[in-house]
């Protein structure tokens, strides 16, 4: 049986999510702020976290932050704003998905089934775990470490799995879509931006900074890893 941590302070929501995840057959706790979610988190060792955002004590983003230090346990984000930067920044402290507010139950039930199934600490990359070397950048999805020439290039788990998709797929024009789908892990539904914004990162680090061209935009399809010094 699945352990489940809902980290909200809105009592009625908390209640609601508890009674419908024990409902499915889960073992649910619940932590009404910031600080003693993590403490739960940490302690309790949830296989799944659902964790609002905005929260007394600790914002949701920094519990999250300071939960991926120590954990990989598949967290679930709720936001209460549509609001796409809240939503990337999340993604990008590691969290596995969102869901705005107000939600479909049978929604959050899908993504929890989706989170669940995924293998733990394996990351999202897929398949094999070959570093992968395209000119003088290469990618290495045993340790994560992601290098140009003799320097490091700090990603995040979110740019790294992205970036390593296309490296894997080079010379491929891949579609937002198939991205959406294979790093963040589900049948997106609006917000395909988040992968541009993506995109955006990786070329302020890696582009810009060592002056090549690594991610090619196609048109009104998606992107294309195409290495060019
Ligand atoms: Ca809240």
């Amino acid at each position: 049986m699945s352990r489940i941590l809902i980290i909200e302070d809105e009592k009625k929501i908390a209640r609601f999510l508890e009674l419908e995840l024990r409902h499915e057959g889960y073992e649910v706790e619940t932590a009404a702020d910031g600080r003693t979610g993590l403490e739960k988190a940490l302690s309790g060792d949830p296989d799944l976290l659902v964790l609002d955002l905005m929260l007394p004590g600790l914002s949701g983003i920094e519990v999250c932050r300071r939960l991926r230090h120590e954990s990989d346990v598949p967290i679930i984000m709720l936001t209460a704003k549509d609001d796409v930067s809240d939503k990337v920044m999340g993604l990008d402290m590691g969290a596995d998905d969102y869901m705005t507010k107000p939600f479909a139950i049978e929604e959050l039930l899908a993504r929890i089934r989706v989170a669940l199934r995924k293998p733990r600490g394996a990351g999202k990359s897929g398949g094999g775990k070959e570093v992968c070397r395209v000119g003088r950048l290469s990618v290495n999805p045993a340790s994560y470490e992601v290098r140009f020439g003799e320097e490091t290039v700090q990603l995040t788990r979110k740019e790294f799995d992205l970036l390593y998709y296309l490296m894997q797929n080079r010379d491929r024009a891949v579609t937002r879509d198939e991205l959406l789908d294979r790093i963040w892990g589900y049948e997106y539904t609006g917000d395909t931006n988040v992968v541009d914004v993506y995109i955006r990162y990786l070329r302020h680090k890696i582009d810009e900074r060592f002056g090549v061209r690594t991610i090619q935009t196609v048109r009104s399809v998606g992107y294309l890893f195409s290495y060019e010094e």
